[in-house]
């Protein structure tokens, strides 16, 4: 039996028609698109064509407004680091508690430089307050900085709405939407969004490329300066071979985008269904009714999430949890305590993220296996007894986070 994988959250399958597309990059077409000779000529023409594919599933007013990276990571870096230099005398930056550390991370270091962060909080279903995010914007404020959609929970954010009110108090607005590129619609020429960070490999494109768009007329500071490589905006020679995958990969989004909506999302939901009914004690966290089509996290209380995932590989199946093991200590993921989910469930979930890729069939093993490993695991915790959960497990045993 195949193993199955439900982690295109993490990263997905390159997809194969993307793999033959670009092996002649590797090896005839091999040339540098800044060369003025034919070798050159023919990769730059590709790299224009994947410009334009990556426009057009944004729904971009330009290709112009798509500048390469290397990752989410670093489009998330050059939007932000962009926007303070760009107006250095704004000090102050918005973002939210449940971001990507590529975002978080940042903010927090920025903090020590000086910056104030505010990060907005969220309610138990990971929902943001637009009146609590009203009140900080200011003409003090160098950017916005908000995910289009979790990357655990899959819960959207009303990104839109909020980009708009960022750019009526005359602030930047920018938003990871690693996760949310290629399983929603987008159109970004009808939005006040100016920065959007997206990740090739979340996408079924190879790993090492990433896009900034950066909306026509946003004022703009590179991150890396060098060569006149992407309009001075980016410097370094191009991952060719990533770029032009990263084209067909955005065509490929835009093909499967109905099927992403409908059936992946019915698979999810079966696959949520079937859970449930099955183990007690266990819920979908995030917000149910505002989530990317391929993601399911669930909270298995009173048990680790970490255990969880191991026997599940033991029988071929593939997700995640939350939590990091760090040091010895099990700590839940920011976005759970953000969330206010209690520790007892907080351990224990895990996330599901399913692909174009997944069948039925592999949902029907995973809704077989779950249920076993979750009361195996049950038996052995402290936390359950003979009956089911020990009462007041909360004052049994103390907290592990602070
Ligand atoms: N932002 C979000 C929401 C993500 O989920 C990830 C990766 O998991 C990143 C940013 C980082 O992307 P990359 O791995 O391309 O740097």
């Amino acid at each position: 039996m195949n193993d199955i994988y439900m982690d295109n959250n993490a990263t997905t399958q390159v997809d194969p028609e993307i793999v033959t597309a670009i092996l002649p990059y590797f090896t005839e077409q091999f040339g540098n698109p800044s060369s003025l000779h034919s070798f050159g000529n023919k990769v730059g023409f590709a790299l224009k064509k994947a410009r334009k594919s990556v426009q057009e599933l944004l729904g971009a007013e330009h290709d112009s407004e798509i500048v390469f990276t290397s990752c989410g990571s670093e489009s998330d870096s050059t939007a932000i680091m962009s926007a303070l230099k760009a107006q250095p005398e704004r000090k102050e930056i918005i973002t939210t508690v449940v971001e990507h550390p590529a975002v978080l991370t940042l903010c927090d270091y920025l903090a020590t430089e000086g910056y104030t962060v505010h990060k907005l909080t969220v309610d138990g279903k990971g929902r943001l307050d637009l009146d609590e995010y009203a009140k900080l914007l200011s003409d003090k404020v160098a950017v916005v900085s908000v995910m289009w959609a979790n990357n655990e929970t899959g819960t959207i954010f009303p990104v839109e709405k909020m980009a708009e009110m960022a750019d009526e108090a005359g602030v930047l607005f920018h938003t990871d939407a690693v996760q949310a590129v290629g399983k929603i619609p987008m159109n970004l020429q009808d939005t006040s969004i100016h920065m959007l960070s997206l990740s090739g490999h979340k996408l079924h494109a190879p790993k090492g490329v990433g896009v900034l768009y950066l909306k026509r007329g946003t004022r703009f500071r590179p991150l890396l300066r060098g060569g006149h490589q992407e309009r001075g905006r980016r410097a370094g020679t191009e991952n060719t071979t990533g770029i032009i995958g990263l084209g067909v990969a955005c065509d490929l989004a835009q093909k499967y985008m109905e099927y992403e909506n409908t059936l992946v999302s019915k698979m999810r939901d079966r696959l949520q269904e079937g859970i449930l009914a099955q183990v007690p004690h266990s819920f979908v966290t995030g917000d149910v009714n505002n989530r990317l089509p391929n993601t399911l996290n669930i909270a298995f209380e009173y048990i680790e999430g970490e255990a969880i995932l191991l026997l599940m590989n033991k029988v071929g199946i593939a997700a995640s949890s939350g939590s990091a093991c760090t040091s010895g200590s099990l700590e839940p993921s920011h976005v759970m305590k953000a969330m206010g989910i209690p520790y007892t469930a907080a351990h224990g979930t895990v996330r599901f993220s399913l692909s174009r890729y997944n069948t039925m069939e592999e949902v029907e093993r995973v809704i077989a296996e779950v249920p076993t490993i979750v009361a195996q695991l049950r038996k052995l915790s402290p936390y359950w007894g003979a009956n089911g959960p020990i009462e007041n497990p909360e004052q049994a045993f103390a907290p592990v986070y602070a």
